[in-house]
């Protein structure tokens, strides 16, 4: 078998084999296909697409590229949630407590920020002596001690994405639904899940720019989990602004404190609802939604779920009293306020230019090797559809260094558009994608 003539053939728009695919991938691991052919592949594949099958045959050879975590010593059907990347995405760090609360096992490989958009394991980092690195037998324990663990995924959980990703992002060869859902779902099987729910995000804050092509990747990727044998849901999710109020690291984990305390944004609540409930049913602990949906609020209710994060942060080595008292927790030595220029209703904030912003102010990195400020983001004190007067606060910006405040303002500033009249509302929630077809909600 010859690189040359597998480029060629998907160059040409044919199918390649399962053998081809195989040849690539572990090719490319060892060494043995150079970073020059690799990319013309990937530009092939960008262009001419695979199908559902060829995608199939990718995750597995991705999977196959390393480790696969066995997570059969946990007692209960493993759940496993993953977003698609999104600015003010705390929802695992939600849901997370709250679904161990109900009894489901939380075992979770995380990962950190992405370019524009943040990561769990950089938020739970916000906890002092919080440790995401752990044996495969202390995550184990901790699952089946106290219902939930996160940790990092390790360098071994599919090498051939790392690889991987890393060239297409430097080839424009990222947003491609083929690639981008093998990418996702070899990590996600290789994790060990015995079932997984995803949150497709679309809208400008999201690779999927619209709700179409979130939809297909939506298809794409239940595609893949149901055809590997993991029951499979995914659901569509608003990513025109961010999600509720706090964008950055410390920041977020305060509001995530806040959510479990009863005192959450409206959209967070929604969607961790929603999320919570497919969990608890693909566990098998709800049978319907509604009783899902009223486990999930119970949790909040009785406090279960906060005591559930205090004993999730205590089990990773973290300090529990920032969870009484979330002023523990990083702080910034400057803050600004941020007002606005006009009057008006707010018809939109841009999520990625808010989410570059707040990398700006320091919340996430601008190269690998950057270190992260954890005090580091933004608070949006307006959302869309609100009334804004002229220099009414709209957001307060936090950082640790004072010469990023004013180039943050300004970039922030350009992600707010006004009306003069009243904004329609946006779904938060498009629809879901099961093994059974599309359900698309009321808006379509
Ligand atoms: N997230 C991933 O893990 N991979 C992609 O390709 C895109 C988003």
């Amino acid at each position: 078998m010859r690189i040359y003539d597998i480029i060629l053939k998907k160059r040409n728009g044919e199918e390649l084999s399962k053998e081809e695919i195989d040849f690539v991938i572990s090719g490319y691991v060892k060494g043995d296909i150079p970073d020059y052919q690799m990319p013309a592949l990937l530009m092939a594949i960008y262009f001419k697409g695979l199908n559902k099958r060829e995608t199939i045959d990718l995750t597995t050879a991705m999977i196959n590229s390393g480790e696969v975590i066995d997570l059969s010593k946990i007692k209960g059907i493993k759940v496993d949630k993953h977003s698609t990347g999104g600015v003010g995405d705390k929802t695992s760090i939600v849901l997370g407590p709250m679904v161990a609360a109900c009894g489901v096992p939380v075992a979770k490989l995380s990962g950190r920020g992405l370019g524009h958009t943040g990561g769990t394991i950089d938020k739970l980092e916000s906890f002092s002596g919080f440790s995401v690195e752990m044996s495969e037998n202390q995550f184990v324990r901790n699952v089946n001690d106290i219902g939930i663990a996160i940790g990092a995924q390790t360098a071994n959980l599919v090498p051939a994405d790392k690889m991987l990703y890393a060239l297409r992002d430097v080839t424009a060869t990222v947003d491609n639904i083929s690639l981008i859902a093998s990418s996702i779902m070899s990590k996600k099987l290789a994790s060990g899940a015995d079932a997984i729910i995803l949150d497709v995000k679309t809208g400008d804050g999201a690779f999927m720019k619209d709700t179409d092509s979130a939809f297909e990747l939506a298809k794409r990727l239940v595609d893949i989990g149901t055809g590997m044998g993991k029951e499979t849901v995914a659901i569509v999710s608003d990513m025109e602004q961010p999600l509720g109020n706090a964008i950055g690291n410390a920041i977020e984990v305060e509001e995530t404190i806040n959510t479990l305390k009863g005192n959450g944004p409206e959209d967070l609540i929604e969607l961790c609802l929603k999320l919570g409930s497919k969990m608890l049913m693909l566990a098998g602990v709800a049978k319907s939604e509604k009783d899902a949906v009223a486990s999930l609020k119970e949790t909040i209710d009785s406090g279960k779920a906060l005591e559930k994060l205090k004993q999730f942060v205590k089990a990773q080595s973290g300090d529990p009293r920032q969870v009484d008292d979330p002023t523990l927790l990083p702080a910034s030595n400057c803050e600004l306020d941020v007002v606005s220029e006009k009057q008006g209703y707010i018809e939109k904030i841009h999520a990625e230019t808010i989410g570059r912003s707040s990398l700006i102010l320091g919340a996430g990195r601008e190269t690998k090797e950057s270190e992260i400020d954890l005090a580091a983001g933004i608070y949006l004190h307006k959302k869309v559809g609100d009334y804004v007067k002229k220099d009414e606060k709209l957001a307060t910006l936090h950082t640790n260094n004072e010469n990023k405040m004013q180039p943050a303002k300004e970039k922030m500033l350009t992600a707010y558009k006004f009306l003069n009249s009243k904004v329609a509302p946006r779904p938060l929630i498009f629809g879901e994608v099961s093994e059974d077809g599309v359900v698309y909600y009321k808006w379509k």
